[in-house]
């Protein structure tokens, strides 16, 4: 069998998807590019540079996204603005409602590919799921987003997309128009009294195969300029790419989650197949060394429940004493395996959920069990997956088999 990670999905770097129309989509885009490109397009530097200022506003504080609304453009400079540029949002082929109040929404970019977010409401926040690439090269086992077999990475507008769109959904921007406002307050832009407080980079792929792009696309979503979320409550879900969690922890700065999962090679080796690559010891390592971790900001290890696979109470002493013996400021999340049509696993039972979680909390390790959300609309942790790419896992082993037969017979 090959080993999944090998291979880079995307290596070619794709900034900005482009479109039929011919317009550039200037969503996800830094500022100074947004000038650079008005100044390409003709206007001297000064004003390209004033009006990327004012559209930038208007997107991220403003949540407009059509020329003719900003008011404090020239009204002869808005059309030659909408001829060539566009503030797009992704494309919704779908918006489905869980029973429990989870909504997921299936995606299509410009180049038609499809992928999905989920919002998830609390009682006291509310939860943005976005994805970081349209499928998943990483093939974890238990992950029905991992069967997935096309991989493309999603651009830095791609993904501020998804925030925007559910803000649209959401209704959370800001009413009236700018220059009605004055003065603005800082407090019109803060979460509170907001439905979307949070985002976790756990939609579907591997948010740390997508570096450059997840980075610039969280940087507009931190910008106090951008949508101004606290780092705080941003967090990254990593199946273990080690060679970029210290770049991820100096250069985005977010909370970090590992889907940590087993405490053995083999087993690991088995449900998160980067371990052959990356093994245990070198990734407590990097959690250990993570920029800006602390007690006051701790580490996430996610730990999907399987029965009789990694669910026994040796394994939690284990867990217990590794997250010790790299000394590290850590929280336990245990998931309840969601099930998906084909997968090898079922969940472990809900005593042996309870025994587990207890172990790690006598061992002085905070290990809530995760309420599962929205799996009647197969909205839940792994269950991600768009119907245009569906493969059986059998199907994907055997095209995995080809392929390797392929490489030994060159
Ligand atoms: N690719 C990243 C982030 C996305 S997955 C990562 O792997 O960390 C978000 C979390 O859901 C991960 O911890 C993942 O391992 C877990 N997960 C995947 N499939 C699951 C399933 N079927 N049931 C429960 N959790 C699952
Ligand atoms: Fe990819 Fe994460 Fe699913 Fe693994 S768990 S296949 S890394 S999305």
């Amino acid at each position: 069998m090959p080993i999944p990670g090998h291979i880079d999905p995307v290596p070619v770097p794709r900034p900005i998807t482009e479109r039929e129309d011919g317009r550039i989509d200037i969503l996800g885009l830094p500022k100074k590019q947004i000038a650079s490109l008005f100044e390409d397009a003709g206007l001297d530097k000064k004003q390209a540079k004033l009006r990327a200022k004012q559209v930038y506003h208007w997107i991220y504080h403003r949540g407009v996204s059509d020329f003719e609304a900003m008011t404090d453009i020239a009204k002869t400079m808005r059309p030659w603005l909408a001829e060539r540029f566009v503030i797009a949002r992704p494309e919704i082929v779908e918006a489905q409602h869980s029973s429990d109040g989870t909504r997921k929404w299936l995606l299509r970019t410009a180049d038609k590919h499809d992928y999905e977010m989920v919002f998830i409401p609390d009682a006291d926040r509310g939860t943005l799921c976005v994805s970081s690439q349209v499928g998943c090269t990483l093939n974890c086992r238990f992950c029905h987003t991992g069967t997935m077999r096309l991989v493309r990475n999603l651009t830095p507008g791609e993904i501020v997309g998804q925030v925007m769109l559910a803000r649209d959904a959401l209704g959370e921007w800001p009413k009236g128009r700018m220059d009605e406002l004055g003065d603005e307050s800082e407090s019109d832009y803060t979460a509170d009294g907001r439905l979307l407080t949070n985002i976790v980079m756990m939609g579907m792929g591997e948010p740390l195969y997508n570096f450059d792009n997840v980075r610039d696309a969280l940087g507009i979503v931190m910008d106090g300029d951008g949508l101004a979320l606290s780092k705080r409550r941003i967090t990254l879900s990593t199946s273990g790419v080690v060679p970029m969690m210290e770049r991820c922890g100096q250069e985005i700065g977010v909370n970090l989650a590992v889907s940590l999962h087993a405490v053995s090679k083999e087993v690991r080796d088995e449900i998160v197949p980067i371990n052959r690559k990356y093994g245990l010891e070198e990734l407590l390592q990097a959690c250990a060394d993570y920029p800006g971790a602390s007690n006051a900001r701790r580490i996430t290890f996610e730990y999907v429940m399987l029965r009789e696979k990694n669910d026994s109470d040796e394994d939690a002493h284990e867990l217990v004493r590794l997250l010790k013996k790299y000394k590290l400021p850590a929280k336990v999340n245990l998931i309840p395996f969601n099930p998906w049509p084909g997968a090898a696993y079922e969940c472990s039972t809900p005593e042996r959920i309870r025994a587990f979680s207890d172990i790690v909390f006598e061992g002085g390790i905070s290990a809530p069990v995760r309420t599962p959300r929205g799996r009647d609309i197969d909205a839940a942790c792994g269950q991600l997956k768009t119907a245009a790419e569906k493969k059986s896992r059998a199907e994907l082993d055997r095209i995995a088999a080809e392929k390797q037969a392929q490489l030994e017979a060159e």
